[in-house]
């Protein structure tokens, strides 16, 4: 029998895994494929992970900027994760791994029983369930239409990119350019490998804008500045409403624990950081029993601000679905106008329900009226 059984191989999983482990808990971790390399290309910023390892950094372009209807230099750094280098840092000794597909998990009063689909059977104090958003032991993926981020990108060489873009430098948004139904913007990263991800990204729509669409607009963008569209696929569909977890004895953690910022798609530096947290907190509540422990954790992971600043969050969202295509520029000049402070409060602020609000209603006062009468619809 083990302490913890984390179901999910990605960051999430070997995050808590590695939390686990160093916290003295006898930890198994399973997954279909644990040692898969995680294939898509996480950013965050670094304020929002102050413990990120340096050898996780694939690179922290000099220069961060995004564009409404005008150009902004930001005042945070952004960092492209290596994950090779960050998946190295959370494999620690000590950790078991299983290479399975959990298929349910059945509770008692000293613990949990995890069944895979294999027919194998593990015992564990606590399960949690780290699958993403397919949520495997927490209700499964939500039926029903969803509000996704999608995004379609190619990563290219370095010199070819500058055609778009200056060296060195990431484009956290920019919306001039596709500004029809369905507005996209260009997110672009520089890879620290002398290529650059060069994405058209939809933020948030209901259901998600399809990738074909994304594609045939980045290639359009590309043949306009005369970068040839050739190179690695990167596809993302992050679904941003999915439903908050209520206590219950497997433990969420990641997405499937409504980690993501229903506002912006992130979660990865959300979760990195609640790692060592809930490891703390199973450490300590495990020995009253597993109630005890679910317990403490689902009041770890959603105290009241954090649901508090996830309405608030999700009120954004439902803002930004409503604007006009036009209007959409115009806000996120009035965002990334603010103090940096606030930006950070609303992008990072988990619980920081007056920062969250304060940002909001900046952004609120200062809108021209035409836009406030979306922003209040
Ligand atoms: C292409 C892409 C780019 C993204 N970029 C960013 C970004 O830049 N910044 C950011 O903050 N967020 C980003 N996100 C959002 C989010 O942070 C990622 O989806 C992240 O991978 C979530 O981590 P996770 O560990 O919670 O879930 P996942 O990475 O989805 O991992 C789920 C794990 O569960 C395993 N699993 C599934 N079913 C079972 C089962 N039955 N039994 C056992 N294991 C199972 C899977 O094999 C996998 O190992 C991105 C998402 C995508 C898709």
């Amino acid at each position: 029998m083990v302490d913890v059984l984390i179901a999910g191989a990605g960051p999430a999983g070997w995050a808590l895994g590695a939390a686990c482990v160093r916290r003295g808990l006898r930890t198994a971790l399973a997954a279909p494929d644990p040692f898969r390399r995680w294939p898509a290309t996480y950013g965050l910023w670094a304020d929002e992970a102050p413990e990120f390892p340096e050898s996780a950094v694939a690179s922290a372009p000099r220069t961060v900027l995004a564009s409404g209807t005008r150009e902004h230099r930001l005042k945070r750094r952004y960092l492209v994760v290596d994950n090779d280098g960050l998946a190295e840092t959370l494999t620690v000794p000590g950790i078991e791994v299983i290479t399975g597909t959990v298929a349910a998990a059945e509770h008692d009063r000293h613990g949990s029983t995890v069944r895979f689909t294999d027919g194998l059977e593990r015992r564990a104090g606590v399960v949690v369930d780290a699958s993403g958003a397919r949520r495997v032991l927490t209700g499964g993926q939500p039926a029903g239409v969803h509000t996704e981020q999608t995004a379609y990108g190619l990563v290219v060489p370095a010199d070819t990119a500058r055609r778009l873009v200056p060296g060195d430098t990431a484009v956290f948004m920019d919306w001039r350019g596709n500004l029809g139904a369905d507005p996209t913007f260009l997110y672009a990263l520089p890879l620290g490998d002398g290529t650059v991800l060069l994405e058209e990204t939809s933020l948030a729509r209901r259901p998600g804008l399809g990738i074909d669409v994304l594609a045939a607009r980045l290639r359009a963008r590309l043949a306009r500045a005369g970068v040839p569209a050739e190179g690695r696929e990167e596809r993302v569909r992050i679904v941003l409403d999915l439903p908050l977890p209520r206590p219950r004895r497997v433990i969420p953690f990641g997405v499937a624990a409504g980690f993501v910022h229903p506002a912006t798609g992130y979660s990865v530096a959300t979760t990195l950081r609640l790692a060592p947290k809930l490891a703390a907190t199973l450490a300590e509540t495990l020995p009253r029993g597993p109630l005890a422990a679910s317990t403490g954790a689902h009041a770890d992971l959603w105290p009241p601000a954090a649901l508090a600043v996830h309405r608030l969050r999700r009120h954004a969202l439902h803002a930004l679905c409503g604007l006009a295509p036009a209007q959409i520029p115009e806000f996120f000049d009035l965002f990334f106008a603010l103090p940096v402070e606030a930006q950070r409060a609303f992008t990072s602020g988990r619980e920081d329900l007056a920062g969250t609000s304060a940002a909001m209603l900046r952004i609120f006062r200062a809108a021209p009226w035409r836009l406030k009468r979306h922003l209040i619809g």
